[in-house]
């Protein structure tokens, strides 16, 4: 399927339900959303509440009417990732039948020490580069997650990616991120697993989401080849930031969506993504002008 092609576009947005929808997330909400216009597509809703800590029940219908407040409506029911662990321990099998994952028993500690013995800058945005020692077997420690192998397939090296709006990406995953965990021993599958699995189940052709993802790309390239699936287009937009600059999220404090006014809080999401200012007397006319002046239209 190309990229530019019409019909088979499927797009999504997948929050997780951590809170209801800010600034931030209705960028992504609006950008997707657009894109799939622009393209003649679908546009699909995955609620990514694998992480049940920190996901809130009862959000999904929060995050709904706020989309539906601002004329967004997904093209089919929404799909919600928790009543989904059966599909992604499947494809975790498949991945452990294949030599493409394997058991890992070590814990942080194990982790540091390894990486000191080996003198490797630990690290990476304070998450430790995993240096594969479990892939000799865990022998009789407890398993404690299961990784990928991120030579899996014969990976070797550098993987290059080119994304619609940063053009050419590069990474090398198994010496900046190593294997990365896939699933954890108390049941719970990760986003990257999770996230492919579905994009794959939900034949999702283009991936429009925050820039704060892009990092994360290259390993869910990689986890697609392992499982033989698609890897779709990808367009990571510019990132809202706070006053001070972070990324805006729940966890830099937020705020929730004024949607008093639908078109203002469109309006806002828009000039994040480098749209003018919109005309539209009605919220469908508005949309019916951000559709036309999406930059990232097909040729
Ligand atoms: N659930 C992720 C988030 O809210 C987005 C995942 C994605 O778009 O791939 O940050």
């Amino acid at each position: 399927m190309s990229p530019g092609s019409r019909s088979h576009y499927r797009g999504r947005f997948a929050p997780s339900p951590t809170g209801p929808l800010h600034a931030g997330s209705l960028v992504a909400a609006l950008a997707s959303w657009l894109d799939a216009r622009a393209h003649g597509g679908r546009w699909l809703l995955r609620l990514e509440d694998v992480d049940r800590e920190r996901c809130r029940p009862g959000l999904e219908h929060v995050i709904l009417e706020q989309l539906a407040r601002c004329g967004l409506h997904p093209d089919e029911p929404p799909l919600r990732q928790s009543v989904r662990e059966p599909l992604y321990a499947q494809a975790l099998e498949r991945l452990l039948a294949a030599g493409h994952a394997y058991p890992c028993a070590c814990t942080r500690k194990d982790i540091d020490a390894a990486l000191a013995a080996r003198g490797i800058a630990h690290r990476r945005s304070g998450e430790r580069v995993y240096p594969g020692t479990c892939r000799a077997g865990v022998g009789d420690r407890g398993i404690r997650s299961w990784r990928l192998r991120t030579d899996a397939g014969g990976h070797a090296g550098v993987l290059h990616w080119v994304d619609r709006r940063l053009g050419p990406q590069q990474q090398d995953v198994t010496h900046e991120v190593g294997d990365f965990v896939l699933r954890r021993a108390d049941g719970q599958s990760t986003y990257q697993l999770a996230v492919v699995v579905d994009d794959a189940a939900q034949g999702i052709s283009h991936i429009v989401r925050g820039e704060d993802l892009a990092d994360n790309t290259p390993r869910q390239i990689l986890l697609q080849r392992a499982l033989g699936v698609a890897t779709p287009a990808y367009l990571h937009t510019p990132l809202v930031r706070a006053a001070d600059g972070q990324k805006l999220s729940k966890q830099t404090g937020a705020q929730a969506l004024d949607l008093r006014d639908p078109r203002a809080a469109l309006q806002g999401a828009a000039e994040a993504l480098g749209l003018p200012v919109l005309p539209g007397p009605t919220l469908a006319d508005w949309l019916a002008a951000a559709v036309q002046a999406w930059p990232w239209r097909p040729a």
